[in-house]
């Protein structure tokens, strides 16, 4: 059986997902709360960077993957309007549903998927754009992912892939200490599972620098990535237009 990274453990490629459902099954009705503190609030400036470089207009036809509670899909829904369609998706129900009750509280119904980025239910050039925050680094097979982004997109349509990534070298030790003391502690009191957290960090150190998810996206058939550096390069937007 093929092995892969759940964080640091190594683990069958068919026990990955499940070990991630798992992470998000725990934090899902704490996961907003939760995103504002770790980040101090600068998730909510590194998605508005993500939708301005969007620039989504009305009638376009929006992708979000793994979009969990759905911050990305709801400023693209208020930008593509009503002619335009936005489509929430993710592997993990309870994130949905999250999403979805909060969305629903504001007056926001957008079209909702439970399916794995692997596999994705959509034709062949149906969208315009796709956007995939800070889920890449779960999938267990984050090439085909990416290659069934590129097979939704029509030609010159564009792949927004937010995620962390790798800081400048002077930043390392304060994050590294961060990530690895403060963030489960932090974890453990307020959403009472340190675990997930300790995964998060983890998870985060495996997942591929810049360069190298430039490389993979250009393998899955975008001609053209560009890469945006936030935070001194702890994030990094990489948009990839498919050929
Ligand atoms: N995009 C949201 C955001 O930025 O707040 C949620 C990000 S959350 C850290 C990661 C999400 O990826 C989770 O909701 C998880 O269920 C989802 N996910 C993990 N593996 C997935 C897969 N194979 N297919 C689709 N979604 C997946």
């Amino acid at each position: 059986m093929a092995q892969t990274h759940f964080g640091y453990q190594n683990v069958d490629e068919a026990e990955k997902a499940g070990r991630v459902r798992g992470v998000f099954d725990s934090v899902a009705t704490k996961y907003d709360l939760m995103n504002d503190v770790l980040s101090l609030g600068l998730h909510r400036a590194w998605k508005a960077y993500t939708v301005a470089v969007a620039a989504v207009r009305p009638g376009m036809q929006v992708l979000d993957v793994a979009g969990g509670t759905g911050d990305l899909a709801r400023a693209f829904a208020e930008r593509a309007g009503p002619t335009g369609r936005v489509v929430l998706t993710d592997i993990n129900e309870a994130m949905l549903r999250a999403g979805r009750d909060r969305l629903l509280d504001d007056g926001v119904l957008l079209p909702t998927a439970a399916c794995d980025a692997e596999h994705l239910p959509f034709v062949d050039a149906s969208f315009d754009l796709a956007s995939v925050a800070f889920g890449l680094r779960n999938m267990t097979h984050k090439e085909a992912a990416l290659a069934e982004m590129a097979r939704v997109l029509r030609p010159g349509g564009r792949l927004l892939v937010l995620e962390f990534s790798r800081p400048a070298p002077l930043l390392r030790k304060p994050y590294d200490w961060y990530s690895f003391t403060l963030m489960p502690l932090l974890g453990k009191l307020i959403a009472k599972d340190g675990d997930s957290y300790r995964y998060l960090a983890e998870s985060i150190r495996m997942h591929p620098d810049q360069a190298a998810l430039k490389a993979m996206m250009k393998a899955a058939g975008f001609g053209h990535v560009d890469i945006h550096n936030l935070a001194g390069g702890i994030v990094a937007l990489h948009v990839g237009i498919k050929c």
